[in-house]
């Protein structure tokens, strides 16, 4: 039986989950996930029949440290282009992240409690800095890396968050959008920078070919799921 492209292979590491795509013609990573799981995400590259010499790209859709914290460590050990938003370029150069604010009650609590955390822990949010080689602030096309899609700035989580479209319909978002709640819903992310800029995202997202939503937190959904969240929240 013939391989069908492109093949998804979500990395589970606990906190949060990075995916690997194979084409027919290339390789890449969507995120790094926290810090000191590479090891983890080169045996899962492996054991999905994906030579990590085959990675000739890691996608990263925002600089928080449960996206980054292995990325150094990863192309230490098989180097590749690093793309991200020119505007969290610093922030990757750096090895730090900015907390974002909560957007519901919930979602508030858990983030003063993390700064409180990260006042007297710094290095609960920080990693080990990465200088990017490729800086997008625009709809990049990746075919140059042998993948059928583009990078899409969809900021609202972050100022420099991106979104991978697949030329099949799969979308990851990061944390545009979680889907990690037992029971099945809401899908809108507890926390985020700038919420009116993220219900652009999503209507950006919802006028492209989009067909299922892969989230960084929690299952991928079906993109009916965004626009129904999307309708919702933008009724009057
Ligand atoms: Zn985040
Ligand atoms: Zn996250």
């Amino acid at each position: 039986m013939k391989a069908e492209f492109p093949i998804i292979v979500p990395i589970h590491l606990g906190k949060s989950t990075v995916f690997a795509v194979r084409e027919r013609g290339g390789a890449m990573l969507i995120d790094a996930g926290i810090p000191g799981r590479a090891d983890k995400i080169i045996g899962a590259l492996r054991k999905n029949g994906i030579p990590p010499e085959d990675i000739k790209l890691v996608v990263i859709t925002h600089v928080h440290y449960d996206h980054v914290g292995s990325l150094a460590a990863y192309v230490k050990a098989f180097p590749c282009a690093v793309a991200v938003h020119e505007k969290e370029a610093s922030l990757l150069k750096e090895g730090t992240s900015v907390l974002p604010a909560g957007t519901s009650a919930v979602g508030r609590m858990m983030m003063g409690l993390l700064n409180a955390i990260a006042k007297m822990a710094p290095w609960t949010i920080q990693f080990m800095a990465v200088d990017a080689d490729v800086m997008i602030n625009r709809e990049t096309f990746l075919h140059a890396y042998g993948i059928s899609g583009r990078v899409l700035p969809t900021p609202g989580h972050t100022a420099g968050s991106l979104s991978v479209i697949l030329e099949n319909g799969a979308t990851f978002v990061g944390d545009l959008a979680v889907n990690f709640y037992p029971w099945g819903g809401p899908i809108f992310p507890p926390v985020a920078d700038d919420v009116p800029q993220l219900m652009k995202s999503w209507q950006a997202l919802l006028a492209q070919p989009v067909k299922t939503i892969y989230p960084a937190h929690g299952r991928p959904f079906p993109v009916a799921r965004l626009r129904r969240a999307y309708e919702k929240r933008t009724k009057v």
